[in-house]
């Protein structure tokens, strides 16, 4: 689950990162209440208008503005809000913004100039450790940093057992070339962070930049955080923090049914019992020519109800123009699910416009096979993986 934002502020806050201070607010009117307040409490007169939408690079497609006073709070709040936001990392029509963070300003002129770096804490699946990544060069896309000037990129691997050691947050503060004052910010900084990633259970922060003020203090101004979604049980009050009108709404959905689906963007859909048979399958649809237009494990129990559910979800998505069914029959029998297919497909009449074509291996696969067959339905029945896959093909070409 990705978070705002100011929702990976709250949480880094409250494991005393300390975060630029902001409030977030829904239409104007709440824009300048927020900028009096915050005001009021840390004492800025300039302010922060930042959109608060699920993807980055918020700056370069305008989203993030300098307001000197009240009225242009509510100006810019106002234009903001509603915008369709379009950055490097949004798809072309963008993204719909609905709130607004009001920030203080961090940037304040002083006698150094402020100093901005990148810092994330991600789960390294490789090694199976997790990873402190920083740089000097905060405030820019990382993949260009990465690409241009990789040398500039440093990297601290955590023992998750042992936990970050003192002398690894010592070393991050170092490379960043700080000392005095800020050194020591830097590695509270860099400890309290880890402890937040570890105990909120993420699998990504990334705060880019983290700054350095003209005082010496180091501070989060933006944040990106993943929550592991299995782990989200133990974390009632970021159950909370979900916002679906960011979510692909079909995968939404899928979810509310308790279907594991994967919005992708082929043409092909598939419905598959268990993950590393639907991997497989997305394989084949490859192969055959086409591109899965989704991953679903539609799980053990593939009867009528279920296969309709999950025919209903997958034909939302219009690119399909075909869809694999490759179930195989372990626990459950082949000749269930193949009823299960008749009889979803009898109910849906119409709403079903594209070929299916069926594969089903296992117990009572024959009898299956002949039910499918005798249908009379638009459904072509296989047995074998590569039967499958010719008919895949005969369709997508
Ligand atoms: P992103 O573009 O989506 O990554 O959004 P960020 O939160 O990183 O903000 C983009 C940029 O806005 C930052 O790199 C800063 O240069 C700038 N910015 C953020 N906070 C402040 C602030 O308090 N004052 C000023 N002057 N600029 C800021
Ligand atoms: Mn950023």
């Amino acid at each position: 689950m990705n978070l705002h934002e100011y929702q990976g502020k709250e949480i880094l806050a409250s494991f005393g990162v300390r975060v630029q201070r902001g409030i977030v607010a829904q239409n104007p009117d709440e824009a300048v209440e927020a900028a009096k307040r915050l005001t009021e409490e840390t004492g800025t007169s300039w302010y922060v208008i930042k959109a608060q939408v699920h993807a980055g690079g918020r700056g370069k497609g305008g989203g993030v503005k300098l307001a000197k006073n009240l009225d242009e709070v509510r100006s810019i709040s106002d234009q903001i809000i509603g915008m369709n936001l379009i950055t490097p990392q949004t798809s072309a029509e963008g993204k719909k913004v609905h709130q607004v963070l009001i920030a203080e300003d961090v940037y304040y002129p002083g006698a150094n100039e402020p100093d901005e770096y990148y810092m994330s804490v991600l789960l390294d699946r490789a090694n199976a450790r997790n990873m402190i990544m920083y740089s000097t060069e905060g405030g820019m896309d990382i993949e260009t940093v990465a690409e241009q000037t990789p040398h500039l990129i440093f990297t601290e691997s955590i023992d998750p057992v042992l936990g970050l050691q003192p002398f690894q947050a010592r070393r991050v503060a170092f490379n960043l070339g700080l000392s005095g004052q800020a050194f020591k910010e830097m590695v509270r900084f860099v400890s309290s962070l880890y402890k937040a990633y570890i105990n909120s259970d993420a699998t990504l922060f990334e705060i880019n930049p983290v700054l350095k003020t003209s005082d010496d203090k180091i501070m989060a101004v933006d944040s990106k955080v993943t929550i592991d979604d299995n782990a989200l049980y133990r974390h009632k009050d970021y159950q909370e923090m979900r916002d679906i009108r960011e979510e692909n709404p079909i995968e939404v959905e899928a979810k509310e049914v308790g279907l594991n689906y994967v919005d992708l963007d082929g043409n092909v859909g598939c419905m598959v019992n268990g993950a590393g048979l639907a991997m497989a399958t997305m394989d084949l649809i490859k192969q055959a020519g086409g591109e899965p237009a989704n991953f679903l494990d539609v799980g053990g129990t593939a009867d009528a109800a279920r296969v309709e559910q999950a025919f209903k979800i997958i034909l939302k998505d219009p690119s399909v123009k075909a869809i694999l069914v490759n179930i195989f029959g372990g626990i459950v029998r082949c000749d269930r699910v193949a009823q299960g297919i008749v009889d979803a497909y009898k109910n849906m009449g119409d709403a079903i416009n594209v070929p299916i074509i069926v594969r089903l291996q296992g117990t009572n696969a024959d009898i299956a096979k002949d039910l499918i067959d005798s249908s009379g339905l638009d459904v072509q029945s296989a047995i074998e993986f590569q039967e499958a896959a010719d008919k895949v093909q005969a369709v997508v070409s």
